[in-house]
């Protein structure tokens, strides 16, 4: 073979090029042509250009390219062409026009490369790209209005969305690195958290109504729903949170249930909550207090300083009762004008009446001028007290009936006194 043939072979062999009359037609196609496209030179020659551009590409594109072309010029583009029996290849494309030694155009030479795996890795990335963004676009609107947080297992926060900075009042940079407790409120009880973090700390899921505490202290209510994240070999690494706004409904389930005036909870309430408070902790094994408590000469009150003033005394005396009785479990009932009644709980019967007796004195130390309360002179509390036993069982009638007595005692020993029913009296009716 001389040399000139042998650079013809190797072109053939690995140029992807054909040539064509004026008119579209095949004249010749080389063997790399050949390959990739699985027709055979004779089949090519019996061929038109245009069939062998693929019909993905539009009419237009292919109009467009013989005007070029017509005009003499140099095509340079990518095309579709199809495979004999189906499949397709892409091809990076220059167009040439042929002249012959007069210079006068007589076809045309098209020469390609297969930029097939190319073409797949682009449009895989554009796939990718617009996947991408559909994902991000679907997370912008989570964040903007679904509360979610991450944690690590110690409570650091990892991650938040604009919708619990927005409901929290923080900043995404304040939350990050801090410890989730920085949203708890003081009236979520401790045994609360510490229940919920040994269901997540064991790998379940919780879900429930939880009240947190803005940035600026004001309360917020959330339906909760926490899941452990785990590695892939099923170790916990962290939890996620997603959480409901549920303050408006809280408020006006608080409406229904909380004395207007005070913010106590109502009599309706009491009667509602009392047996279940008692046999949940009787459950607990915790001893329980009932204790009723009555403003000293209150009347008299209202006589020297007026109505509204005797209201706002009635919301102090609520306030001072809600603050030395602020455990989870404890409540805080107006039962009727200056009447209040208080559920509460300790781990032993003797701090039921230490708790009391401090409530007792809280009220005092308010030291609220009351001219008509002699000897003290300011706005006291009478209280009895019904120490329960976890142990007994006892007729919810008759637990009010006794504090009753016993506050009336107190108000017999010159009020500003704190009397006591103990459990074992003999008198108290059991089942
Ligand atoms: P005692 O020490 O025996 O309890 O004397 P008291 O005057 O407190 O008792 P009494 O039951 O005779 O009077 C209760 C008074 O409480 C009657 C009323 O003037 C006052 N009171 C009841 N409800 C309200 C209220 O909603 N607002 C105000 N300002 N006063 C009330
Ligand atoms: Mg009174
Ligand atoms: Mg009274």
């Amino acid at each position: 073979m001389t040399p000139v043939e042998d650079f013809r072979m190797i072109v053939d062999n690995n140029l992807i090029t054909i040539s064509t009359d004026l008119e579209g037609n095949i004249l010749y196609a080389s063997k790399a042509y050949c390959k990739i496209s699985g027709y055979s030179l004779k089949e090519l020659k019996l061929m038109h250009v245009n069939s062998l551009i693929h019909t993905d590409i539009s009419i237009n594109a292919v109009s467009s390219l013989w005007k070029i072309l017509h005009a003499m010029r140099t095509w340079r583009g990518e095309l579709k062409l199809p495979k004999k029996g189906g499949g397709s290849y892409w091809v990076d494309v220059k167009i040439l026009p042929n002249f012959n030694d007069s210079q006068s155009l007589q076809g045309y030479t098209a020469i390609m490369h297969d930029i097939t795996d190319r073409k797949r890795v682009e449009v895989l990335t554009k796939t990718v790209a617009e996947e991408a963004l559909v994902i991000q676009q679907h997370q912008e609107i989570i964040s903007d209005y679904v509360i979610t947080s991450s944690t690590d297992v110690s409570g650091t926060i990892t991650s938040v969305s604009r919708a619990f900075c927005q409901v929290s009042g923080y900043s995404e940079a304040e939350l990050v690195g801090q410890n989730h407790r920085i949203i708890r409120h003081s009236d979520t009880p401790e045994s609360f958290y510490k229940a919920l973090w040994s269901v997540i700390a064991n790998g379940q899921e919780w879900k429930g109504e939880l009240k947190n505490r803005r940035k600026d202290g004001t309360a917020y209510w959330v339906e909760l729903y926490i899941k452990p994240n785990k590695d892939k070999n099923g170790h916990i690494i962290g939890h996620s949170a997603v959480s409901q706004d549920i303050t408006d409904k809280k408020k006006l389930e608080e409406l229904t249930i909380k004395d207007e005036l005070t913010g106590a909870y109502n009599r309706r309430f009491y009667n509602q909550v009392l047996d279940n408070e008692i046999n949940r902790a009787k459950r607990n094994k915790l001893w329980i207090g009932f204790l009723m408590a009555d403003a000293d000469n209150f009347k008299k009150y209202n006589d020297s300083y007026g109505h509204q003033a005797g209201d706002a005394v009635l919301k102090s005396i609520a306030a001072s009762l809600s603050d030395s009785f602020r455990r989870g479990g404890d409540y805080v009932f107006r039962l009727g004008g200056e009447e209040f009644a208080v559920l509460f709980t300790t781990e032993s019967k003797a701090q039921l009446l230490t708790v009391a007796e401090r409530a007792r004195q809280a009220m005092v130390d308010l030291n609220i001028e009351h001219s008509g309360n002699a000897p003290y002179y300011r706005v006291t509390l009478s209280m009895g007290l019904m120490e329960l036993d976890p142990e007994l069982n006892y007729v919810s009638e008759e637990i009010y009936k006794y504090a009753d007595e016993a506050l009336y005692r107190a108000k017999q020993n010159g009020r500003n006194a704190l009397e006591v029913v103990e459990s074992d009296n003999d008198d108290i009716e059991l089942f």
